[in-house]
């Protein structure tokens, strides 16, 4: 399997640290508001990287944080802190916002079919691994005190900047939004691994720590907790492009002057979902969210598949008309998918199946390439083959792609089918069915034979209740 590594910036055979395991982190969500669809096309990307590395067969340890302290508004450790803004736009306590916003974001998450990670561990929770990887960071000269915050000196690297050249002007995001630059740094990439009350007084949660009362920065906390469940050798790290900078390369920078190795094998980042207007964010235009979707409509399974079309090494533009587009292609792909299940009583073909198999994987082997494997399904769909064969290759697909093609296809069919039936048949339907769970075969017989005596015959396949008219 070939996987695009933004470390090396090329595409490397995957080979992890121990033959059959993976360990993989990711960076979760700063919960001071609703994920929108863009940072939702991130966690969709990793949700089939994760679901395709186990459907070859890896152990595969997911973990993933949750962001409830110390990431500021800018990047570049100035502005608000996040949540702290969160919770003043809506008069809760951070504690209360942390919790609001992360039901919310698994919510989402669950609606879009994107697996709960194996471990998901909020920040607040880990105060004790931060304040012992800064000591130890401090102790081996990695970093120093300033003006009462704790920083990394980055001048004590031999290389910073690993995913490629970044120019001061970056390194400078708060002074261009009117903040003032941290005159405390010795030099200008040097970053906060623990603030003390000397940056906000107004700072709601604070620990105590060797070096005053404060709290952690924000890219500690990806280092401490993907040490604390994956150890010290990570195989594949994930998040949205712009976490490459500053975020992945802190990370990078503390992690292996902490451990005295290399970190993390394959560097895996998600380009951008923008708006026809450019970035998407939280506070410009149309706030994006699952719920929109819902309210305009949209099953947030089409969202996933409007993803799923594009390579997720491309930025991709969202706009109402692409996503009627893919609405449009879903749609059709779940009403050929109950066609099929109305003929689908023959056996699954071995050979057609493995032949066609190999073009999903041949795609997914190429760098996660989630838009050739949407044309390996439409092969399925073309292929000269027997509708159980094709209905247990999308089943099959779905394991990684988790579409919900077959489970929608059910309903559509079973909505088709009673549209066309009378409501005292289906109601005599509904009572059979409850009597065969209730094991009363009986009953269940002789409401058979009623349904027969109104015209209808009923036969049970694997998709469930067939009625057909006598
Ligand atoms: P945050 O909640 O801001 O910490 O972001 C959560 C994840 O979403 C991170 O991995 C970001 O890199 C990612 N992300 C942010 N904006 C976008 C976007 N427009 N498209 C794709 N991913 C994004
Ligand atoms: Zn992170």
């Amino acid at each position: 399997m070939k996987l695009y590594n933004s470390a090396s910036h090329r595409e490397e055979e995957f080979v992890p640290n121990e033959p059959g395991k993976v360990k993989m982190y990711t960076c979760g969500p700063t919960v001071y508001h609703f994920a929108h669809i863009g940072n939702l096309r991130s966690y969709i990307m990793e949700d089939v990287l994760e679901k395709y590395l186990r459907y070859v067969g890896y152990d595969v340890k997911r973990v993933m944080n949750i962001t409830d302290v110390g990431h500021l508004t800018s990047d570049g450790d100035t502005g608000d802190d996040k949540m702290l803004k969160g919770a003043k736009r809506e008069h809760k306590t951070v504690m209360e916002i942390a919790d609001f916003y992360t039901k919310a974001f698994f919510a989402d998450c669950g609606k879009l079919n994107i697996k709960t990670p194996d471990v998901v561990e909020p920040a607040t929770h880990c105060i004790g691994e931060f304040i012992k990887v800064i000591k130890a960071l401090i102790e081996k000269d990695y970093a120093y005190e300033a003006g009462g915050n704790i920083y990394f000196d980055t001048s004590k690297l031999d290389k910073y900047y690993i995913f490629g050249d970044v120019s001061e002007e970056d390194l400078e995001v708060g002074v261009r939004e009117g903040v003032e630059a941290d005159g405390n740094k010795r030099n200008k990439a040097d970053f906060v691994l623990w603030f003390t009350k000397s940056k906000f007084d107004d700072q709601e949660l604070k620990w105590n720590s060797p070096w005053g009362v404060g709290y952690p920065g924000w890219h500690i906390e990806c280092s401490c907790i993907s040490m604390k469940h994956l150890g010290e050798k990570l195989d594949i790290h994930c998040g949205g492009i712009d976490n490459q900078f500053p975020h992945h390369t802190n990370e990078i920078a503390q992690s292996e002057a902490y451990l005295g190795h290399k970190w993390c094998n394959y560097w895996f980042h998600v380009h951008h979902l923008n708006t026809t207007n450019g970035k998407m964010s939280k506070s410009k235009g149309e706030f994006l969210t699952v719920s929109l979707l819902e309210e305009k409509g949209y099953d947030p399974l089409v969202y996933r598949f409007f993803c799923l079309q594009s390579h997720y090494r491309k930025s991709l533009v969202f706009s109402w008309e692409n996503l009627d587009n893919a609405k449009q292609a879903y749609d059709k792909l779940v009403s050929r998918a109950a066609a099929l299940l109305k003929e689908a009583d023959g056996k699954v073909d071995a050979a057609a199946f493995e032949s066609l198999k190999a073009g999903f994987t041949a795609a997914m082997d190429d760098d996660i390439n989630t838009s050739n494997a949407v044309t390996a399904l439409y092969d399925v769909l073309k292929a000269d083959t027997n509708a159980a064969t094709k209905l247990a290759l999308i089943e099959d697909f779905d394991k990684v792609l988790s579409l919900g093609i077959v489970a929608n296809a059910k309903k559509l069919a079973a909505q088709q089918q009673s549209a066309d039936i009378p409501a005292e048949v289906m109601e005599l339907v509904e009572q059979r069915k409850q009597a065969r769970a209730a094991k009363d075969f009986a009953l269940a017989d002789k409401l058979r034979d009623e349904i027969a005596a109104l015209g209808y015959a009923i036969r049970e396949t694997r998709q469930g209740t067939e009625i057909t008219k006598l």
